[in-house]
């Protein structure tokens, strides 16, 4: 998906509109000038805001309005219809806000307006008796990089410290097997910001680092050059890393796995003269892998145990249509099987075939990082366990991301997700509990999936189920799931059904997890 900004359509607002063009409750776009602006009304106020959301370019005035915000429909971005604000991940970037005048029963829009910081924000970290001197981050992915982010944002004044062993700042890792490794993304979309960003922020990124160790009674990091680096706050933001093949062959130059910037450019480069690709592992990231080398126009060829991909996570209906989708583009499947060595040409399949294959991905689900969290005798509960305030065992050091496990206060249990989203909105929460908030991480689970044009969108957490209803119908693309245990509507899965699945993410919210309204806003 991509920002698609061009002509401005709709009314020009600065000429005005009639108040009853807009209906309480309502959205539509206008223009101000070149600016394409999102108009609100809720009740007797009115509002005027970008009307593009500032993460992928989604059109909020196809989002849904809840309260004082609107939700984009793309990935659950959230922003305040009253400053801007970019709320909810993953937007990390405020929308634009313009002045609205209600005159003679017409509505103008000027002016545009500097987007304001977040009301209380100083105040908070200000205020905070036991605000932190220095703040340090192990790992510059989403939680990493979305905490120091964040802690700007609330006008932390202390030192943030980000360590990360990637060689390359934090970049937008799910366009790593979507559009960047398909050829569709140019370069400048895969760095989260801009390198003088960091600079000009005062965070201070050290890139190529590792850290090996965490002294929790000095309250220092070890680093793999035995540096040491005090904190008043530690963040442990490791994410995960792929499983790597046990086979003969992995380890050849062309059997890739895809996590890293680095990991996508080698994939890209053997990609430019591979005309057969041999994918293990019918994962979301091994099947956007298969998508995006479709689109490169090579033989796409995918090897995975299951008998219907993503069966486990989505149930069979989803499953079928995954696999018809992949078809459809020409991918081959090899389910119920897995590969038992690799040579420098071929793929050995246990079921006693051969493929032929000059580029292997291996996507074959991921591990979290918790070396540096067991060594340091935090709580291991498979992923670092973590209370509401994202905080694990020993105070002052916070886990978020991959590798943090937290009580989830939706689905009453202690869960772990591999999402961006939620890496991102637990990096935030937990930039907030180290400046001295008690705010628990209340945020619904969401991850999204692309798939040659078909996104599919998934709120909620659903490990086990007991009854599985459709909406509408999943080889048209028009879809809702409902996940459900004991009655309850534990997730919900969409395609091309962007409002009930915000609504269900409002649902959860709330804590109605049995009622999943009917499309409309949210008051
Ligand atoms: C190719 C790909 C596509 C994806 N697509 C989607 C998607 O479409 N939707 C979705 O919801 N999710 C997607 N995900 C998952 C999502 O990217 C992750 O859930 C998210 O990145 C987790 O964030 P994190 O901050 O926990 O970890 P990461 O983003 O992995 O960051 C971890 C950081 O820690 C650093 N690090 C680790 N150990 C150390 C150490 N000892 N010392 C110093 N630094 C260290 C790493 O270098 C890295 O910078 C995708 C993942 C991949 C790999």
């Amino acid at each position: 998906m991509s920002a698609g900004q061009s002509s401005p359509t709709g009314p020009d607002l600065v000429q005005g509109i009639s108040v009853d063009a807009l209906a309480d409750g309502q959205m539509l776009v206008g223009h101000v000038g070149q600016d394409a602006v999102l108009l609100a009304r809720r009740g007797n106020e009115v509002f005027a805001i970008g009307a593009t959301c500032s993460h992928y370019g989604g059109p909020l005035a196809e989002g849904l309005l809840v309260d004082d915000t609107v939700r984009c429909p793309w990935h659950h971005a959230c922003f305040s219809l009253r400053t801007g604000e970019a709320l909810h991940a993953p937007a990390l970037s405020p929308v634009a806000r313009w002045q609205v005048e209600l005159r003679d029963g017409h509505i103008f829009v000027r002016d545009k307006q500097e987007v304001k910081e977040q009301p209380g924000s100083k105040t908070r970290a200000a205020h905070s008796e036991s605000s932190p001197e220095k703040i340090v981050i192990v790992g510059g992915g989403a939680a990493g990089f979305a905490a120091a982010e964040k802690l700007r944002r609330e006008q932390f004044q202390g030192r943030i410290v980000m360590l990360s062993n990637d060689d390359a700042a934090p970049v937008d890792r799910p366009n790593l097997s979507k559009d960047y490794l398909a050829g569709t993304a140019q370069d400048d979309w895969v760095p989260l910001r801009p390198d003088s960003f960091y600079r000009d922020s005062g965070i201070e990124l050290e890139l190529r680092t590792n850290v090996t160790g965490v002294d929790v009674r000095s309250r220092e990091v070890v680093l793999a050059d035995a540096r040491r680096v005090p904190y008043d706050r530690l963040l442990l933001a490791t994410g995960a890393e792929p499983v790597r093949l046990s086979i003969p062959g992995a380890d050849l130059p062309h059997v890739r796995t895809l996590r890293s910037l680095a990991d996508c450019r080698a994939i890209i480069e053997r990609a430019k003269t591979a005309r057969r690709a041999v994918v293990l592992g019918a994962s979301f990231i091994g099947l956007e892998v298969a998508a995006s080398l479709r689109a490169r126009e090579i033989e796409v060829h995918v090897v995975a145990p299951e008998k219907r991909p993503m069966e486990r996570i989505l149930g069979p209906q989803m499953g079928d249509f995954v696999r018809a989708l992949h078809e459809e583009h020409g991918v081959i499947f090899h389910l119920e099987d897995t590969a038992s060595a690799v040579d420098g040409r071929t793929v050995k399949l246990k079921s006693g075939g051969t493929l032929d294959a000059d580029l292997v991905v291996a996507g074959v689900g991921v591990r979290p990082r918790l070396a540096l969290a067991e060594k340091a005798g935090l709580a291991i509960d498979r992923g670092v366990v973590v209370g509401h305030y994202l905080e694990t065992s020993v105070p002052g050091i916070y886990a978020a991301g991959d590798i943090a496990r937290w009580p989830d206060l939706h689905s009453g249990e202690n869960i772990r997700v591999e999402h961006w989203v939620v890496a991102e909105r637990q990096g935030q929460a937990a930039a907030l509990s180290m400046l001295g908030s008690r705010e628990p991480f209340a945020a619904v689970p969401f991850f999204w999936s692309q798939h040659y044009e078909v996104p599919i969108n998934y709120v909620g957490h659903a490990e086990k189920w007991d009854d599985l209803t459709i909406d509408g119908d999943v080889a048209s693309r028009d879809c809702v799931l409902n996940y459900k245990r004991n009655g309850r509507v534990l997730a919900v899965a969409s395609i091309y059904r962007d409002i009930e699945s915000l609504q269900a993410e409002v649902m959860m919210e709330r804590g109605d997890c049995t009622a999943l309204a009917t499309a409309g806003s949210v008051a």
